[in-house]
């Protein structure tokens, strides 16, 4: 490979900007010139990362949407007791229909006691309700402008 600048040969050569020209030189005269320096990598990869992360956070908020959970609701003192009175039935009837302890009605009515997975099915079994609410997944609503529009720029330009 011959040097561009001095013609001498060289087995490398680099590319360099003299006044305002790429030039192929050798080592000895890349001191001439500003190196031309490869693309930046993030202006390359950047809009693509963008997208990747897009696709993340779509994929992401629909999985939120098909796995709306069950949990025990607050107020299921209230659901079990309401539910009980509307029977016609005493703590200790509602105890003796599900196999529990008239103080474990008691207690889960007094909310001093959470029904773990397999009371709460036969309570909602027995009393023909619900003691569960979809926990709905929170939706972050878009930020109004996350780029400016032409009126935007034009308000900007007119403060000048
Ligand atoms: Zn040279």
């Amino acid at each position: 490979m011959i040097c561009e600048l001095c013609g001498k040969d060289t087995p490398y050569a680099k590319t360099v900007l003299i006044e305002g020209t790429f030039l192929k030189v050798c080592e000895d005269c890349t001191k001439f010139g500003k190196e031309a320096k490869p693309e930046k990598k993030e202006e390359i990869s950047f809009p693509s990362s963008q997208r990747l992360e897009r696709r993340k956070m779509r994929m992401r908020t629909r999985n939120v949407y098909d796995n709306n959970v069950k949990e025990l609701a607050l107020d299921y003192p209230r659901r079990i007791s309401n539910a009980r009175n509307a029977m016609g039935w005493t703590q200790e009837v509602l105890g003796k229909k599900i196999n529990e302890k008239k103080s474990v009605i008691n207690k889960l009515e007094t909310g001093d006691m959470r029904p773990d997975n397999k009371l709460m099915v036969k309570l909602e079994k027995a009393l023909k309700i619900s003691l569960t609410e979809e926990v709905k997944p929170v939706v972050v609503k878009k930020r109004k402008k996350s780029v400016y529009t032409l009126g935007d720029l034009i308000e900007i330009g007119d403060e000048k």
